[in-house]
């Protein structure tokens, strides 16, 4: 008989899982024990299952010469016609009892795999979002996405599908040694002395499939995330005429994966073969020397089938083992990549003792900032600066010289790697991030919409806000008008990414977004990039409507709008080089004064839009 190989010894990351996962697994106790109950019954009655056949056999047929081989004495008293209507009962009331108590345990343990597996999930979900953006940018998309659907997916499957049966089987065996052993010492060590065998002639071909089934995952994974990115570029792809380049890549990522897929295969086939053939070996064996021994009266003919049918029943998990390695091992991996991202620290995170902000005023200050996403190159470098409440900024210069970096570090974002940025004289992380970023209100460039009403979108700045405060917010943001135009006016879906409206819309919706927060400081990144003269317009006078009140971060490449800030500070390769009012550094005659003539000279904003990188690079 074969020992099923070790799953700790077959699956590495099996213990680090169930390690991880188990807080959640004992919750679930209660339903546990019920399904263990369940689960033992149904292995009681399947050891019971031949044993009709034994008294018909022992008894009825007269097979047998000795009496008292029953082992059950009541039995060897009963008429044999008696006898035989009662095994026929027994054969169907065995089989029923084991049904019922095969779909309790079954119903119960997918119950708990799947009720542990969706906190998994949700707990999967809830640490990508807190994972910061040095992360984000890192990591692939559409490779997350795959983690917290497929792998999870996975995952439950398996545990529903392989791990339970296997649990099953494992302990149906034991039991099924136990009363071999009882039956007949010497013939269940014949059977035994196959596990040797098994175990040699598995092992290597298990590990082979492990690696296959783990590569196959991984090629899963990276396909889905080639093919979610081109998703989301669409619109780039299509204008590059990049379709077949795509196609291509993905075809031979495809490629690659059904070779792996064909190879698992053939690996499982062979293997299962194997072991279909190491079954005969040992069956073999049991029926040459059980038949000798029944045949000198050592043992009943009822107890060789009863050993016979156990047997078959105990390479059970054997079989099963072979059969499921490979998923079990495509699971391991796909476990393991849930982990990597469950165990990872947020960079940026509440830090011990932080606590909710109250409500700021907005005076921020950077001291001494450094930071610097590589380590050794620095994007920002000794910043300081000290910003009154309500004062406004413009952060310009060249691309690359570090202007979203420094909004993304009053956002908190990231962490300075050096000096500390301060609000209200208090160092920003002394706080909970929460209670930072609801103080902050942010309009980008490119402002993303979600696929939800303009309601909804507007009210995400701030959930739970009336009405009323909405449309007051959306005037603010010159965006009412056009609002009420459409059809279904603030119940209008927005397509996703917002497709629906034009940019110059967009914008105007951002800012109704954060203008509905009661925040002390707004950044602005480039909000009126790329709009036309009549939206640049509106936009424009919604910001300034915005600003009112709010230490405001403007990032431009449009020197007139900076222009319109109480100070402007002047970037280059992540230092100050210029600060001052707008008049001052006109007067300086330095790099910024020479760039506002040169935007200024191609007959202002929107005839030529020059841009100073092109300049200063
Ligand atoms: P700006 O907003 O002025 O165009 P950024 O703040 O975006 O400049 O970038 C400053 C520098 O930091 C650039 O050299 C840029 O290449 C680098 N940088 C920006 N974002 C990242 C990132 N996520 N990872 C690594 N380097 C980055």
């Amino acid at each position: 008989m074969g020992r099923p190989l070790s799953l700790r010894d077959s699956l590495p990351g099996l213990g680090r899982l169930t390690r991880r996962f188990w807080p959640y697994v004992r919750r679930e106790r209660p339903l546990i024990m019920v399904s263990l109950l369940a689960l033992y019954a149904e292995i009681v009655l399947r050891l019971l299952e031949p044993w009709p056949l034994k008294w018909v056999l022992d008894r009825v047929a007269g097979v047998t010469r000795h009496r008292g081989f029953s082992r059950l004495p009541f039995l060897d008293a009963l008429d044999p016609a008696m006898l035989l209507a009662l095994s026929a009962v027994a054969v169907i009331v065995f089989a029923g009892l084991r049904a019922l108590a095969a779909y309790y345990n079954t119903v119960g343990f997918a119950l708990v795999g799947n009720r542990v597996l969706t906190t998994v999930r949700n707990e999967l979900y809830g640490q990508l979002q807190r994972l910061s953006l040095s992360f984000h940018t890192r990591a692939r998309s559409g490779d997350l996405l795959v983690r917290v659907t497929g792998d999870v997916g996975f995952l439950q499957d398996v545990a529903v599908t392989a791990l339970l049966p296997l649990l099953a089987n494992a302990l149906t065996l034991v039991g099924m040694a136990a009363v071999m052993l009882w039956l007949n010492a010497p013939l269940t060590l014949i059977a035994l002395a196959t596990g040797p065998l098994f175990w040699a002639s598995t092992t290597r071909l298990t590990r082979r499939i492990r690696e296959t089934a783990r590569r196959q995952r991984q090629q899963e994974g990276a396909m889905a995330a080639t093919a979610a990115e081109s998703i989301g570029a669409v619109k780039v792809i299509h204008a590059l005429s990049l379709e077949g380049t795509f196609a291509q890549a993905f075809t031979g990522q495809s490629r690659k994966n059904l070779a792996t897929g064909v190879r698992a295969t053939r690996l499982s086939a062979g293997l299962e073969r194997t072991v279909d053939l190491l079954i005969a070996v040992a069956t073999a064996a049991v029926l040459w020397y059980g038949a000798r021994l029944a045949l000198r009266g050592v043992m009943t003919p009822g107890d060789l089938v009863v050993f016979l049918a156990y047997l078959k029943n105990a390479f059970r998990p054997v079989r099963d083992f072979v059969k499921y390695t490979g998923r079990l091992a495509k699971a391991s991996a796909a476990g393991e990549r849930v982990l990597d991202l469950l165990d990872r620290t947020p960079d940026v995170r509440d830090l011990p003792g932080a606590v909710p902000a109250p409500a700021l005023r907005g005076a921020v200050r950077f001291d001494g900032v450094t930071f610097s996403y590589e380590p050794g190159l620095p994007a920002l470098e000794q910043i300081d600066c000290v910003l009154q409440p309500g004062q406004r900024v413009a952060l310009v210069g060249p691309s690359g010289s570090g202007k979203s970096t420094f909004a993304s570090l009053i956002l908190r974002l990231y962490d300075p790697t050096a000096g500390r940025v301060l609000i209200d004289e208090r160092d920003i992380r002394e706080y909970t991030l929460a209670s930072l970023r609801a103080q902050m209100s942010v309009v980008l460039q490119d402002s993303l919409l979600f696929a939800a009403t303009i309601r909804d979108n507007i009210a995400y700045g701030a959930p739970g806000t009336p009405h009323e405060a909405i449309e007051a917010a959306a005037r603010l943001a010159n965006a009412h008008a056009f609002v009420e135009a459409l059809p279904k006016g603030y119940d209008t879906m927005v397509g996703e990414r917002g497709v629906t409206l034009s940019n110059g819309q967009r914008q105007r919706i951002a800012i109704a977004r954060a203008a509905i927060r009661r925040a002390p400081v707004l950044i602005l990144d480039e909000p009126t990039t790329g709009l036309d003269g009549e939206n640049e317009r509106a936009v424009i006078e919604a910001l300034e409507r915005l600003a009112e009140g709010r230490t405001t971060f403007l990032i431009t490449h449009d020197l007139l709008l900076a222009g319109r800030a109480d100070l402007v500070l002047y970037l280059e390769a992540g230092r100050v080089r210029e600060w001052g009012t707008h008049a001052q550094l006109l007067q300086a005659g330095g790099q910024y004064a020479l760039l506002y003539h040169l935007q200024t000279a191609g007959g202002g904003r929107g005839t030529t839009p020059q841009r100073y990188d092109a300049v200063t690079t």
